[in-house]
């Protein structure tokens, strides 16, 4: 049976990577939307190669564009955040979220209403609206699988445990490029050497959440919604090799990890087959080759950022949609060139400090989560000015 698929995202690394799959795939799934930001060329190309019939450019001023390209195309275009939520809400079974940052919760959240089968790679989406997502999906009969590697790892190493059993989530971290890196190094480093990946080949924003370990701490919240896990269960251990995706360690001390090659293909497949298993697009794991396999505690005082998660994790429930909105805006005037490397941690921890002093938060739906993301956005940008 074919299952009708969106990509929302569909030309960025993870969209990419979807893309290859559902090639690889052509009798189990037919593409019926996808989206992009504003890489009207790109999308179009991904239409011709996929045959969706609606093609989404969430800048309104690129839809001329998109319309020129694909003219002679049996697709609908459109552009903008209903469209958006159409192409994520529409005929689709299957929902990637594979938009970067807080643009994607609103669609992400209208897959999850609309009852779909949601492939999540789009971690900010649940750092911001965690609860309302998860409560939703529970209502509207809606499956969330998770695509970033730790959490479909763990989703793994959890499959045959009863909760009451699980002592312990262990998210490995690579530590990123700066991993070993000075102090001082790290002070003037710039968004060419941030974006080196060790591991991974990504996206600008996730590459440079790597470098300070903000994505670490973003996939700790992450973790606390997929799994109604506490702080106190939730543990970050830095492993340079990125083979064990991550762990769960259990009551009675065993320890269940998943290991594999690091390639986004995997965790986006088995979302895909769950609860099947496919044959792998790629070489398994060569045990042999991978190690020595290394585990350190991580480096606080050099990466702060993985503090500042742990005190949204346990503070007011909107420090979290104030940590990602400040880090969106800080991680974009990084990669601008006019804020320096150190400076991402001060500005979210300045804006974590100021929203502690507005007072508790209640976060009922998603206008909720907009007011206090804006605010943050603003006052990210002002602390900013600061800063440079
Ligand atoms: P990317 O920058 O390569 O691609 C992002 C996609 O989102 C693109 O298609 C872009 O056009 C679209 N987009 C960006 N801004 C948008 C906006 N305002 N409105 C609508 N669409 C917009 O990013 P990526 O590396 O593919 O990451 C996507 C998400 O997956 C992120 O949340 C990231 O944290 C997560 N993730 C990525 C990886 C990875 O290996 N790249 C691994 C785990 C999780
Ligand atoms: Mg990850």
């Amino acid at each position: 049976m074919t299952r009708k698929i969106a990509i929302l995202g569909a030309t960025g690394s993870v969209g990419t990577s979807t893309l290859d799959l559902v090639e690889r795939h052509r009798d189990r799934f037919e593409v019926v939307a996808v989206t992009a930001a504003t890489n009207a060329e790109g999308l179009a190309n991904i239409v011709r190669r996929t045959g969706a019939k609606l093609a989404v450019i969430a800048d309104r001023s690129r839809l001329k564009h998109l319309q020129d390209f694909l003219a002679d195309a049996d697709c609908r275009v459109a552009a903008g955040d209903e469209a958006l939520v159409e192409a994520a809400s529409g005929e689709a079974d299957v929902v990637v979220g594979a938009i970067v940052g807080c643009a994607g919760l609103k669609p992400v959240m209208a897959a999850v209403e609309a009852g779909k089968t949601v492939a999540l790679a789009n971690k900010e989406a649940l750092v911001t609206a965690g609860e309302i997502m998860t409560r939703a999906a529970q209502a509207g009969g809606a499956t969330l699988l998770p695509v970033d590697s730790e959490h479909n790892a763990i989703f793994q190493c959890l499959a045959g445990s009863r909760s009451e059993d699980v002592s312990k989530i262990i998210l490995t971290a690579s530590g990123g490029p700066f991993r070993t890196a000075t102090a001082d190094f790290i002070a003037q480093a710039t968004p060419a050497q941030a974006v080196a990946h060790p591991n991974w080949s990504m996206g600008a924003k996730i590459s440079v959440d790597s470098a300070t370990l903000m994505n670490k701490g973003l996939e700790l919240i992450e973790a606390h919604y997929l799994f109604a896990a506490p702080s106190e269960q939730l543990e970050v251990v830095i492993h340079p090799q990125s083979v064990v995706h991550s762990m769960v360690e259990l009551c009675d001390g065993s320890v269940i990890a998943q290991l594999g090659v690091t390639d986004m293909r995997l965790p986006i497949q088995y979302a895909f087959s769950y609860p099947d298993r496919w044959a792998a697009p790629m070489p398994p794991l060569d045990l042999i080759r991978c190690g020595p396999l290394e585990f350190e505690v991580p480096d606080t005082t050099r990466f702060p950022c993985l503090r500042l998660a742990f005190r949204a994790l346990e503070g007011d429930p909107g420090l979290a949609i104030v940590l990602n909105a400040a880090n969106e805006v800080a991680v974009a005037a990084f990669l601008d060139g006019t804020l320096p490397f150190n400076g991402i941690p001060e500005v979210i921890g300045c804006a974590m400090d100021a929203h502690d002093l507005n007072g508790t938060s209640r976060i009922r739906d998603l206008d909720d989560v907009r007011v206090i993301d804006e605010w943050a956005r603003t006052f990210a940008a002002r602390s900013m000015s600061g800063l440079q």
